[in-house]
């Protein structure tokens, strides 16, 4: 009988938990099936001092090829975002719940599946090992994959976008649409497009003003 494939990153989780420790060990995950298509571990990218972290999806097709998060079409929409929103982007963490590409191939072309629950559950520990070591002021959740992997399978993004949300895992998280989404929605193009700027420019006061001020 065929041995069953793996389906936790943990075993392969370094001992001393430094991005840099987590990154070269991340490369060499096995903790799923979804590395043997994929080119590469795409990890997450920033500064341990980054006090805002955006987690998206997965890598696509051209953050596969080059090793790091958010450089294709979404990662330029993103940028855009950030940078209308004054968030710099060397001043933020970028990651994916899944670190590996998920797609089917289309003749030459590449198409992204999205990942199941048992393929997120599987490598979390990264996601969690990343939070550990930014530990982000602020959390912003790019898409309706991310904000259900950290904030619960029954979490709506259209409901809950651009709030502030309550949860222990930053002192301010938010969720918004994923910058892709943008990319997706042809005539009302430039309504995503402003609605992932509000999203961003709120996670952007927050961090400049606190939470307090806007609770208050
Ligand atoms: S997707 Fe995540 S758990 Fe699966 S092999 Fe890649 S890094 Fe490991």
């Amino acid at each position: 009988m065929a041995e069953a494939e793996p389906n936790d990153a943990t075993p392969f989780l370094p001992e001393r938990s430094s991005l840099k420790a987590l990154r070269e060990a991340a490369a060499g995950c096995r903790g799923c099936h979804l590395w043997r298509p994929a080119t590469q571990t795409v990890f997450g990218e920033g500064r341990k001092s980054s006090r805002v972290m955006l987690v998206g999806e997965q890598p696509g097709d051209r953050e596969d090829r080059a090793g790091r998060p958010f450089v294709g079409p979404a990662g330029r929409e993103l940028d855009r975002g950030l940078e209308a929103a004054g968030i710099e982007r060397r001043d933020a963490y970028l990651t994916n719940v899944v670190k590996h590409f998920k797609f089917e191939e289309r003749g030459k072309r590449r198409i992204h599946q999205t990942p199941k629950r048992f393929e997120i559950d599987a490598c979390q520990p990264w996601l969690e090992a990343e939070l550990d070591v930014v530990k982000p002021e602020a959390l912003v959740l790019l898409g309706a994959v991310a904000a259900k992997a950290l904030l619960g399978s029954s979490f709506k993004v259209t409901q809950h976008r651009g709030e502030l949300l309550d949860s222990d895992l930053a002192p301010i998280v938010s969720a918004t649409i994923h910058p892709s989404a943008v990319l997706r929605a042809g005539d009302a193009r430039a309504e995503r497009r402003a609605e992932l700027l509000e999203d961003l420019t709120l996670a952007a006061q927050l961090l400049t003003n606190g939470v307090p001020a806007l609770r208050s």
